[in-house]
């Protein structure tokens, strides 16, 4: 729905043609994204445009992720509504919100302050009382509230964040790009089972490089 409460159109055929249409099937993810107003998290943009089926500037380098992307990573975390979620990379907070619809709790860490500021504001302007926010270093996790169930990254690592492995409970789960942030990289999905981890590889992607301590370099 829109601010007005009306019916908005362009997260309907989003939905539709983007994310149904290529075999996202948790209705929960698709009735998330048909009720949050996407063009929210996109400044100055046209609402054509924070719809479309690729990912938008969000100024400072930085970029709100292709909407088909958000989606798959949503579903491969497979999220059950008990969960506590770590999110790395909060960018505009539009996964964050998907998340928050999800779980029972979010943790979500961003670099840049000016980009949480913003979707800091965004997320409390939609009523969302389950999100924590947080200015650091996502590549060392948050030890304070760990364990999670769940951990997305959505930022390109170079390799899977040992750190954050770490703070995943047992039976948990983590999705993550992996590879060169100059050319592409493999989703990973990673199930933790007492103390060994299970990683499967899926689609190849393009993210932004996750920078920090235990990632690339500033
Ligand atoms: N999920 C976001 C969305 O829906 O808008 C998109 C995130 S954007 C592709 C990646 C974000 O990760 C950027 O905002 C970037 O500043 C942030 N980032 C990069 N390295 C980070 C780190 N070490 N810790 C926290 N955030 C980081």
């Amino acid at each position: 729905l829109t601010e007005n409460g009306e019916i908005d159109m362009f997260a309907e055929r989003m939905v539709e043609t983007q994310i149904r249409a290529r075999g996202i099937y948790d209705e929960r993810i698709c009735s998330a994204m048909t009720r949050i107003p996407r063009y929210l998290f996109v400044s100055g943009a046209s609402k054509h445009k924070a719809y479309g089926d690729h990912p938008v500037s969000i100024g400072h380098g930085q970029t709100i992720s292709q909407p088909y992307i958000v989606a798959l990573m949503t579903q491969l975390l497979n999220v059950n509504p008990a969960d506590k979620v770590l999110e790395i990379g909060t960018g505009s907070g539009y996964q964050t919100a998907i998340l928050a619809e999800l779980a029972q709790e979010v943790y979500t860490i961003e670099r840049v302050p000016a980009l949480l500021k913003r979707a800091a504001m965004v997320l409390s302007s939609l009523g969302y009382h389950n999100i924590h926010t947080r200015i650091s270093d996502g590549s060392e996790g948050w030890e304070e509230k760990a364990p999670f169930q769940r951990i997305i990254v959505t930022a390109a690592a170079p390799s899977v964040p040992e750190k954050l492995k770490k703070q995943l409970t047992d039976n948990g789960k983590m999705v993550v790009p992996v590879g060169d942030y100059r050319t592409y990289q493999v989703l990973m999905v990673i199930n933790r089972i007492g103390n060994s981890f299970e990683i499967k590889e899926n689609i190849g992607c393009r993210f932004v490089p996750l920078i920090g301590k235990y990632a690339f370099k500033p």
